[in-house]
């Protein structure tokens, strides 16, 4: 028997198909170590053949085959060209895609208990043996159990002695590592009418793809379920994907209540153990719906049902990363491999997703009420230049203030968000104008109080805080700006009976961290929970009957299409936080310019008039999706290295350009916003295109233009332009 094998190694100049003789029993899927070129590396098996395609005496034999079990699914095989060309990746990194790092090389492996059991035989104990005897009477009476735990007991000499003269036996059973979250114990909602029709509507709709606009609080998530558990009463399997591996545990809980262990968490929160057990239970079967973030959407489950993005819009959904994937994107690719129903939802769909099922070619249900009909939280908008003038610096309106005495002496809860962590966002000093930066990175640096130093949060790199300014010696330094440890002081100060809590990255260290901090909050051990956007999305708080959003517009001053989107989207989310159950919500919104129209729009709930507003910008514009943004970022170590590349970059499309200069709407080089991070100088060169036409044409550019010391690659839309 031969062999077709994707070696694992992800070069383009080893991206083709090798052939290896191997044992009869061989299956498609499984991985196997092979000689190579004068070593031996990992590979996967993707076809199988009786005659070799070349002079047998030629084909070298696999050196072993690796799993007992075909660990890529068929369909990895199907997509991998597919991804292959899309992404431009050679084929083993679009299978790497299918397979967990701990999975591959050999890096984790199944954790095995041993266990004990009596074998029938008559043991012959001679009567000095009082603990054999004492360990035997004991198995005889409690059946099989753990080895450890009896030799504990009994003492280790006495448990072998049985094992030794054949009457017990040790053996090893696998342990799985599941990971363990206290499971809400909910019971099972009747659906409403409308939930019902959503759910009629998807499994009916001749749409592959699906979109549920419904506003926070409408109840999208029992649809989802629904529909879960319908496609696993039929046989088959689902994937559910949220945004934020914060969200996953409360998701989860939700799940495992509902489902038992037929669901599994994919997240990278979990030991590396935990991990490939759960990813295990998806492969064998046991388990039948994947839930977790972007990456779940490589989950090794066959004969999809369903598969559902919560919350749709979200940035994270792309990969940053090569290869810099779309999961929407991968979505409707497994969608259309199995046959089965995409679902997109989201209380602020994003404007693409939007244009498509308002043009038919995406299923459309729209939820425009809460569950029960209860009101969205009132939105008022504090004006924060107001404040100034009226002699209020803090970052407390007085507007929150009045809010926030109101709901701790109703007993209710509060949220305040505010999108950067730690203390001050700069120092700088006074008499000279000195800013406190990285030497990695060209950011500015922020003071985190608690640590008393300063922090960049590009590279994590960690500084003394400055006593005087290191340019001209003055001591006059001024903190601007505002974090979460600051808003928590000044609350603290406000309102010192009241018990804070805060969510961010300095906070939610440790693998289960955002699953401590928000099962606090839920328990209402803490009255205001402060937080970044981790706080923003999704969670189900029913007490909380306040939020406060501190710096909402700040995103609406960067200098990116979607700006006035994500700005929207924020307020809408994190305004959904509040009046979820009992008492009506409120909000409260600070901001310096509270007449921008995309505020106006959130705190209306106008989706729509925001909506058409934005088509019509991004039409007149010429902006994505009517258009394609095109980055070739050029990274390098070496300032006149990266310059030398950039140069070749630009000329190359220079030259495509010159050919079509219609196609190009922008077209220019220069450094990227962030000149430096970690220590390597970065530059882009930025297209504006039409259309994908000369898109291939950049992707062969760009990899002509690396070199072993310059970082060349492409992004297509970009959700971060730093
Ligand atoms: P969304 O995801 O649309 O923001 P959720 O799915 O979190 O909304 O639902 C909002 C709240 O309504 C949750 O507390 C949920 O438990 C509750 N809920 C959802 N469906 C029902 C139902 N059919 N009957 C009663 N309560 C429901
Ligand atoms: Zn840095």
């Amino acid at each position: 028997m031969y062999a077709q094998v994707i070696v694992d190694i992800a070069h383009s100049q080893v991206d083709r198909v090798f052939e290896y003789s191997c044992p009869e029993d061989t299956r498609v899927g499984c991985r196997v170590k092979a000689p190579f070129g004068g070593r031996i590396i990992e590979g996967f098996v993707i076809g199988l053949s009786q005659t070799p395609s070349f002079a047998a005496e030629k084909i070298k034999p696999i050196t072993e085959v690796y799993d007992e079990a075909p660990a890529l699914v068929p369909e990895c095989f199907a997509l991998m060209e597919k991804l292959a060309a899309r992404y431009r990746v050679p084929k083993a990194a679009a299978l790497r895609l299918f397979l967990p790092t701990e999975m591959r090389l050999g890096k984790v492996n199944e954790s095995f208990v041993k266990r004990i059991k009596l074998t029938g035989g008559e043991p012959s104990l001679s009567k000095s043996a009082k603990r054999q005897a004492e360990a035997y009477a004991y198995l005889s009476k409690e059946g099989d159990c753990e080895y450890v735990p009896l030799t504990k007991k009994f003492g280790s000499g006495a448990v072998n002695a049985l094992v030794e003269k054949g009457a017990a036996e040790v053996y090893k059973v696998k342990r799985n590592r599941t990971p363990q979250y206290a499971d809400r114990a909910e019971g099972q909602k009747v659906l409403t009418a409308a939930q019902v029709d959503a759910v009629n509507y998807i499994e009916n709709s001749s749409r592959r793809v699906n979109l549920i606009h419904g506003v926070t609080g409408s109840g999208k998530t029992e649809i989802y379920l629904k529909i879960i558990a319908d496609k696993l009463a039929e046989g088959k399997t689902a994937i559910f994907l949220v945004p934020e591996i914060s969200l996953t545990p409360q998701m989860l809980s939700q799940l495992r209540a509902r489902f038992g262990g037929q669901a599994a968490i994919m997240h990278s929160g979990l030991s590396a153990g935990e991990r490939f057990d759960e990813w295990w239970r998806l492969r064998s079967g046991e388990a039948k719906i994947a839930i977790g973030a972007r990456s779940a959407i490589f989950a090794p489950l066959e004969n999809l049902g369903a598969i559902i993005i919560d919350e749709e819009h979200d940035s994270s959904y792309n990969s940053e990363a090569a290869p810099r994937y779309s999961t929407v994107e991968i979505a409707k690719m497994r969608a259309e491999y199995n046959g089965c129903k995409l679902v997109l939802g989201s209380a602020t769909p994003s404007v693409e997703s939007y244009i498509e099922a308002s043009e038919g070619r995406y299923g459309l249900v729209t939820l425009t009420e809460r569950i029960n009909g209860r009101p969205l939280p009132e939105i008022i908008i504090a004006d924060m230049r107001r404040e100034l003038k009226r002699g209020n610096p803090s970052n407390l309106s007085r507007p929150l203030r009045e809010e926030l005495e109101a709901t701790l002496s109703s007993g209710n809860q509060a949220i305040i968000f505010i999108n950067r962590r730690g203390y001050s966002q700069t120092v700088i000093c006074t008499d000279c104008g000195y800013v406190a930066k990285c030497e990695n990175c060209d950011v500015s640096l922020t003071y985190h109080s608690e640590e008393n130093c300063l922090k960049c949060h590009y590279c994590g790199a960690k500084y003394r805080m400055l006593t005087a300014c290191p340019d001209c010696g003055g001591a006059r330094l001024r903190y601007s700006g505002t974090g979460t440890q600051r808003v928590c002081a000044e609350l603290a100060q406000l309102f010192p009976s009241a018990r804070l809590i805060r969510m961010d990255n300095d906070t939610v260290a440790g693998k289960d961290g955002h699953y401590k901090i928000l099962r606090q909050f839920a328990e209402k051990k803490a009255d205001i929970l402060v937080g970044t956007q981790m706080i923003a999305k999704g969670h189900d708080f029913p007490a909380v009957t306040l939020v406060g959003i501190l710096d909402a517009d700040m995103s609406l001053h960067f200098s990116d299409y979607r700006s006035g989107e994500r700005t929207f989207q924020l307020i809408t989310q994190v305004a959904g936080r509040s009046g979820r159950a009992g008492d009506k919500g409120k909000v409260v919104l600070q901001s310096y310019s509270p007449e921008n129209y995309i505020l106006r729009y959130a705190i209306n709930y106008d989706y729509a008039g925001f909506f058409e507003n934005e088509v019509k910008m991004r039409k007149a514009a010429l902006y994505p999706p009517y258009s394609l943004i095109c980055r070739v970022m050029v990274v390098a170590e070496k300032d006149g290295e990266a310059i030398e590349a950039l140069k070749n970059v630009y000329f190359a499309i220079e030259e495509i350009r010159q050919k079509d200069a219609g196609e190009f709407i922008f077209f220019n080089k220069m450094h990227s916003p962030i000149k430096r991070i970690q220590n390597k100088v970065r530059y882009q060169v930025l297209a504006r295109l039409r259309s994908q036409r000369h898109l291939a044409r950049i992707y062969e550019v760009a990899a002509a233009c690396a070199t072993s010391n310059v970082l060349v690659y492409v992004e297509e839309n970009p959700a971060n332009l730093s």
